[in-house]
This record gives structure tokens, sequence and C-alpha cells, in this order.
């Protein structure tokens, strides 16, 4: 038997970060390293009587396949959540956004296809391009987001822009009101469509993100939100508002991929939306992740200030962006910060070309607070042993 793969199949690759949680799920490892929301957020009560409430009243059609645009109640929910004028129609529930990802890919990329990306950008957005062989293209990034000056010089036939303003995966950065309105503007001028990811936007600390891109012109963009970081990534629930232009197109890849989203648990969670719960739910998330974020923030400061170590201070979100000496190489530390009890993800994997070997991602939302002065100290040791060997 000789089995033949697909050329696309060459760019299907396991994601590092999924790797690197196998290591990290060892007993007595401190992990800043999952993408992970926290478990102890998971509304258990709540969707115990929502389940219930479905199975009792609408149980069988709950059971039974589903259109493939999704759970009408739960599109008309969303699109009323949304902070711009949006057409329950255009609304697509998909399974997750990672899925929405796979199906922009699929409709959007040739081989060879120029795709801009932020510098760095989320993997698994690259990952779900890749078999697709586009040709990624990165954008200069700063703590502001996209360079904009750059991004034009990049535009010319770009299929589209991948861009995460807020509280981004992997830096925790957000772009700001100005950047915003200027990469708006210059997508319009080159005709660049922009595909924005905002998983995060709802978990703000202390002030909400400046409008979505795609509030400033629709038309001209895909969102793409998901219930995985407000309610439970087990859902597997997001959703992608698109133009009436490519919307058919999403629709039939994901007929193709499967069918629809599972029905049941966009009921359970239409329940949930319609008595107000997300409302009541979110502001908990935001209030327990900040206490998270500041313990990180002040072990940061108490264990590597000293240690020609940087760091930036995200205003939302799950993940910080540190920076060690330069010279040092994350991706060589991460063994030795195992031994000591502790885990991280290296930046370099997010870039998609010139990578940042001094840079890693901290998750602060995984770890208990206890557990984050221990991980950082554990981490802090872990540098302090190697700085010298480099
Ligand atoms: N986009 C970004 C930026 C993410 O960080 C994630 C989750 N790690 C996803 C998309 C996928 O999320 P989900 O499929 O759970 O909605």
């Amino acid at each position: 038997m000789a089995w033949t793969q697909a050329r696309r199949a060459l760019g299907m690759n396991p994601s590092v970060i999924r790797e690197i949680l196998k290591i990290s799920a060892k007993p007595g490892i401190i992990s800043f390293a999952g993408g992970w929301p926290s478990a102890a957020t998971f509304p258990l009560e709540a969707f115990e009587e929502s389940c219930a409430a479905v199975l009792r009243d609408d149980g069988r059609a709950a059971l039974q396949y589903s259109a493939s645009e999704g759970f009408e109640p739960l599109r008309e929910m969303v699109a009323a959540s949304l902070p711009w004028q949006v057409n329950p129609a255009d609304v697509l529930i998909t399974t997750g956004s990672q899925q929405a990802l796979d199906l922009l890919g699929k409709i959007l990329i040739d081989e060879g296809s120029r795709v801009l990306v932020e510098t760095p950008t989320y993997l698994g957005a690259l990952q779900a391009f890749a078999p697709m062989e586009p040709d990624i293209v990165g954008v200069n990034s700063d703590a502001d987001g996209i360079d904009v000056r750059d991004f034009a010089s990049k535009a010319d036939g770009a299929r589209f822009l991948y861009a995460l303003p807020n509280f981004q995966n992997p830096t925790g950065r957000t772009m700001s009101e100005a950047r915003r309105r200027d990469l708006v503007a210059r997508a319009q001028d080159t005709g660049v469509p922009i595909v924005e990811d905002n998983p995060y936007g709802d978990l703000w600390f202390d002030v909400p993100p400046p409008a979505p891109l795609t509030a400033r012109n629709p038309e001209g963009c895909v969102y793409l939100g998901s219930f995985s970081k407000v309610l439970a990534p087990g859902l597997r629930l997001g959703y992608l508002v698109a133009p009436r232009e490519i919307f058919p197109k999403l629709l039939h890849a994901k007929q193709a991929s499967d069918l629809h989203t599972p029905n049941f648990n966009q009921r359970v969670v239409a329940r949930l939306m319609e008595s107000g719960f997300l409302e009541r739910h979110i502001p908990s998330i935001r209030a327990l992740y900040k206490a998270q974020r500041d313990t990180m923030l002040a072990a940061l400061q108490r264990e590597m200030a000293r240690l020609d170590v940087t760091w930036n201070e995200p205003a939302g979100g799950m993940f910080l962006w540190v920076r060690l000496p330069s010279g040092m190489d994350a991706g060589r530390l991460l063994p030795h910060a195992v031994d000591n009890g502790v885990a991280f993800v290296a930046g370099s994997p997010f870039f998609s070309n010139a990578p940042d070997p001094a840079t890693m991602r901290l998750s602060f939302v995984t770890a208990s607070v206890e557990q984050i002065d221990v991980g950082i100290a554990a981490l802090a040791k872990t540098i302090r042993e190697h700085q010298g060997a480099k």
C-alpha cells in the first residue's frame, strides 16, 4: 500500500503550542503556556440549567440536523450584540472562530496568494492558511499595532490583511484609535479587505477598546467572534460576519466541512444569552483576569527588573509579551524552565518571518495567583542560571 499525500498536506503541521501543552501538562509544572481560559470561570450551574431547559423544551429539534447558517435566534442575538448595524442574515455561526479562519483560507487563498499578517501574529491562523500555500507577508507592528505605512507598501495584490486589534494573541497589545482609523482608510484606498479576529475584545480591564475595524467599513471586512473566552472553549462556538459578496461561498465551504455547528450547543448558548446571563458573567471574568494580570506584573517587577528583561502591560485579554536580554533564546531556555517547574511559549513560532528568538508569551489566566508568584520566581531563576551562557 502506498499512500500518496496531497501537496497541501505538507503545509499541515502540528501546532508547536499544542506540543508544549503536552510538556506543561506534566504534574507539578506551573504553566503560562496554554491559551486556555481559566476553568474557574466556566459557569457550570448556568450550563446545567440551560442544557436541561433545551432538552425539556426543544430536545428533539436540538438533537436533529439543522441549518448550516446557524440557529436563527443565536444569529439574531449575535447581530444585536455587535456595536454596528449588523443584519442577522450576514452572521454565520462557526465551529469556533478557528473554523472561520479555515473557511476564509479556503475561499480566499490560491497557491502563492499574498496574505498580510501582523508581526507577530496568531499561530493558529498561520496554521489554518498554510495548506492553501499562501505567500504570507509580515507587516511591521509595534506596541500600537500595525504600522500603516508598511501595510500600504505591501498591500499591492494582497488577498487580505489578517488583523487582531484587541489584546492580541500573542502579545496582548491593542491597536490605538488613530491606527484603526488610518488602517481602515488605507485599506479602502488600496482595496485590500481586512479579516478582523476579535476573540478577546470583551475581556477589557478598565475601559473598552476602540470600535472594531469592521464597524468602520463593514463592506471591506470580515469580523470573527467567539464564545470560547467568554463562556467555554469546549463548546466550539464562534461566528463570522461577512459582506454579501462572499457570504454564500463561506456557507458552501462550511457545508462541505461540517454541515453545521452543533445545534445543541447553539441552543444552550442562545438560552443563556436570552436571559442576559453574559452581561452578568463577563464582568466576573474581567475582574479575575485583571487580578491575575496585576499579580503577574508585580511578580515580574519583583523578580526580573534587575535582569534586563522587558514586558508590556496589556489592557485586557489573557497574554503578556516578554523579551529576554538580547542574545538569549526563549526556545532554548524552555526545557530548563520546565526542569525548574514552569512552562511558557517561545515567541518565534508566532512570526511569519524574521522571528525574534528572545521573546516569549506568558498567559496570566491559566495559573492561580499563588502559582503565578511561584512560577515567575522559577522563570527568573532559570534566566539567571542561563544569562551568562546565552
Ligand atoms: N483567534 C485567536 C486570535 C485565538 O487566540 C484563538 C484561540 N486561541 C482563536 C482564534 C480560535 O478560537 P476558537 O476556535 O476557540 O473560537
